[in-house]
């Protein structure tokens, strides 16, 4: 067993983090209450993204990204949550974002969708979400049902992030009622100009994502826009999710990294009662909590993506990065909250974001009730 880092993760870990250090987190505090400078960062920063030299790094080789395993994407998507100059959701510095569903597409549909989004021609969001089918997505209403060269789209869809902004989306529907998660549901490319559909509402949350409602009233779909077989939808949803559950727990270790370097350098310049806050046990304890818990995830993530770079099925450890990280980093949020005392509410430092952000994480792409839910199926071996 080696637990050692191989020199060229070592060396992408250390360059990362000093192109967060040096141009993302100095523009912290510009970005605080600007969502739309946010996401213009990618744009602005392109030509030193380009320098770092990992353009592309989740892209597969053959459609002229780094195609990077799972082990150097942890180390990226940890280092770069270090930092809250970006947006919480859709981190797209380091390329343009793709959701992996769209890898599985061919033909006229890889030509039209999946390579206009590899090179920022097209963006897409995800929706899947609605009012009564959250964290049970089998409960969908929305139907697509067959007529003719085409697919009838009926339903209306919640929570969907960027919808109002983006070109595509993809939408899953149900196309057999008997059927449903097991191969009754199916996913579509819908372009967001179509007749039928519209953005109907947005929701104004505690984080800054203000994600969309959408109504599709008989939109009209060709059957090649149609993502697999019809009945496939939930094989490629789960597909998408299984990395992007490693994904939160990544996210959630940069989190903690920086609640940590935050707090730790408070407490040792912050003197009540003549003396450090770092003197006192009650200041030191959290901090050794949080510590623990960053060793801890690291070797979590890690060891799944250890698995998931050699084939093997990280399902289980895939949410227990998930759960373990999300609940960590936000208990590590609220502990360097405390111990920042009214500075740490305050939106000149990252932790008052983290707080917002994390609390959410618990709740979305699978709550930690339910991922618990799933995860004691497969460990208890039960229904
Ligand atoms: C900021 C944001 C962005 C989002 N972006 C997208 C997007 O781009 N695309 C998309 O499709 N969706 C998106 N969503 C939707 C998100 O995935 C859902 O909100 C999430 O799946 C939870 O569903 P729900 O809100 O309907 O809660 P419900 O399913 O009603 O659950 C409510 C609560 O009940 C508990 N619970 C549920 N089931 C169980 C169980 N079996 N056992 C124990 N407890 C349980 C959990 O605590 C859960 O939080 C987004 C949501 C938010 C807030």
């Amino acid at each position: 067993m080696d637990f050692e880092l191989p020199e060229e993760l070592r060396l992408l870990k250390d360059n990362v983090r000093k192109f967060v250090d040096k141009e993302l987190i100095p523009l912290e505090r510009q970005t605080v209450n600007d969502v739309k400078l946010q996401k213009e960062l990618p744009k602005k920063l392109r030509s030193k993204v380009d320098e770092l030299g990992i353009w592309g790094y989740d892209v597969p080789e053959e459609l002229g990204g780094l195609g990077l395993g799972m082990l150097a994407k942890v180390i990226i998507w940890s280092e770069v949550s270090r930092t809250t100059a970006l947006p919480s959701r859709a981190l797209s510095i380091f390329g343009f974002p793709v959701s992996p569903i769209l890898y599985t597409l061919e033909g006229r549909a890889r030509e039209e969708y999946l390579l206009p989004v590899v090179n920022g021609q097209k963006t897409s969001c995800f929706a899947q979400t609605e009012a009564d089918a959250g964290s049970d997505p089998a409960a969908m209403r929305t139907t697509a049902v067959r007529d003719g060269d085409d697919y009838v789209i009926n339903g209306v869809k919640r929570f969907i992030t960027g919808a109002d902004e983006v070109d595509f989306a993809q939408v899953f529907a149900v196309t057999d009622t008997e059927k449903r998660a097991r191969g009754g549901i199916t996913g579509f490319l819908v372009d967001m100009n179509s007749p039928g559909l519209t953005v109907s509402a947005s929701y104004d949350l505690m984080v800054d994502d203000k994600p969309c409602e959408l109504v599709f009233d008989n939109v009209r779909v060709p059957a090649w826009k149609r993502i697999g077989q019809e009945g496939d939808g939930f094989k490629h949803a789960q597909s998408w999710l299984n990395s992007g559950r490693v994904r939160h727990g990544a996210r959630s270790l940069g989190v903690m990294e920086r609640c940590f370097e935050l707090g730790t350098a408070y407490a040792k310049q912050r003197k009540t009662f003549g003396a450090y806050l770092a003197d006192r046990q009650s200041v030191q304890w959290p901090l050794t909590e949080i510590y623990m818990d960053m060793h801890k995830l690291r070797l979590m993530l890690y060891h799944a993506a250890w698995k998931y770079d050699r084939g093997e099925d990280c399902r289980e450890e895939a949410f227990m990065c998930k759960i373990f990280g999300d609940e960590r980093s936000f208990w590590a949020a609220d502990r360097v909250m405390q111990i920042h005392g009214g500075m740490g509410l305050s939106k000149e430092l990252p932790i008052e974001r983290f707080f917002r952000d994390q609390r959410s994480m618990m709740i979305t792409e699978g709550a930690v009730e339910v991922l618990r839910m799933a995860l004691a199926r497969m460990i208890l071996n039960v229904r």
